[in-house]
């Protein structure tokens, strides 16, 4: 693997990282950045903090290398244009594709999947993919769609269907040799334009939250899954109809921070140890895919089980690696760069 920095766009799993501002209460605290971010050179340096250094210490800063870098002047176009677009265009012509928002609670996970809707320039991947799908598809004269929309979410190992009537059962994962893995029940929703498919976002992100008494909380503690299905029919050169199904996976993961730390235990801490755990077996199945090993750990965890067929093969995959800027965020900045790299 080369350690320089390399952006192929054709490359089946590409890594980046994002870094959010400095927020008022950072800077009221006079908290001291510790990320520095070179766009053009496409990489990460963290340093570390001030306060935290013996006198006769060199700070050297430790260096990564992504696909691409956001910092914090970044706009949520910049990374759909440059990094989503090219992947829900495959989508589009059949592919699956898998992009995965990593990093610690309170980093811009669900700031970069979801973003404030209601402001056009703060919208995020999620609903620029909606735009991107149906414009493309308003403008297609060949072909025609069918869209359908899934939304999940796997807190504990268990997996709720957040567009279901029924918000207290847990589905399960079934596996069939024609068509493979699959959630047993699950609804999906047809939906024709943006308004409908915004429509089941926002029935979900009620439903998610209404279960909940922290929703931060619970936030950083479960996967949030929706899934784009989309269909497409083209007559080939045979004059016979060809069907293409791709699929579309926008995963707001877990917090990454590690949950022993806030001092849990019992049910708590059985709950932390699952969380850990999907997001290293994540870990290695991504390096696993990169590396070409041949067993690829999709088993290991739920998660990976439920997005095994887009993951690796045909499929293309995304992780997008949110960090914060400032001192007290430093040794998970790190941690969450180390995983990302080994992703590469
Ligand atoms: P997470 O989902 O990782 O817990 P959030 O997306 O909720 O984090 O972000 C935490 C806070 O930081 C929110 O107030 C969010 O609006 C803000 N934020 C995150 N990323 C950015 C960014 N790139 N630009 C501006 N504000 C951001
Ligand atoms: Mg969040």
């Amino acid at each position: 693997r080369p350690s320089t920095a390399s952006s192929n766009k054709d490359e089946t799993v590409r890594v980046v990282v994002r870094c959010r501002p400095i927020s008022d209460r950072e800077q009221d605290a006079n908290c001291e950045r510790v990320i520095d971010i070179d766009v053009k050179r496409r990489q990460v340096s963290v340093r570390r903090p001030r306060n935290d250094l013996r006198e006769s210490e060199r700070n050297e800063p430790h260096n990564f290398f992504f696909d691409a870098v956001y910092d914090w002047n970044s706009k949520q176009t910049d990374v759909y244009e440059e990094t989503v677009r090219t992947l829900v265009d495959s989508v589009l012509n059949g592919f699956n594709g898998t992009i995965f928002a990593y990093g610690q609670t309170g980093t811009g996970k669900t700031f970069t999947m979801e973003g404030v809707r209601s402001v056009k320039e703060l919208r995020g991947i999620i609903p620029n993919s909606f735009e991107h799908i149906f414009d493309s598809i308003a403008h297609s004269t060949s072909r025609q769609y069918l869209v359908r929309a899934s939304y999940l979410e796997i807190y504990n190992e268990n997996i709720r269907d957040l567009l279901a009537k029924d918000q207290s059962q847990r589905l399960e994962l079934k596996e069939r040799p024609d068509t493979g893995i699959y959630v047993k029940d699950l609804c999906s929703f047809v939906t024709k334009n943006i308004q409908e498919i915004e429509h089941a976002m926002s029935t979900g992100n009620k439903n998610r939250s209404t279960g909940a008494t922290n929703m931060n909380e619970h936030s950083s503690r479960s996967h949030a899954i929706f899934m784009i299905t989309i269909e497409c029919c083209e007559t080939g050169a045979d004059g016979k109809p060809h069907i293409r199904v791709g699929k579309l996976n926008l995963v707001d993961l877990a917090g990454s921070e590690r949950q022993a730390k806030t001092g849990s235990t019992g049910d708590r801490f059985k709950e932390a140890t699952k969380i850990n755990l999907s997001l290293s077996v994540l870990g290695n199945v991504i390096s696993s895919l990169v590396d070409g090993n041949p067993h690829i750990p999709y088993r290991d965890s739920k998660l990976t089980r439920l997005l095994q067929d887009s993951l690796g093969g045909n499929s293309k995959t995304i992780m997008i690696a949110t960090i914060g800027p400032v001192d007290y965020n430093y040794e998970e900045s790190l941690t969450t760069l180390r995983y990302a790299n080994r992703a590469k």
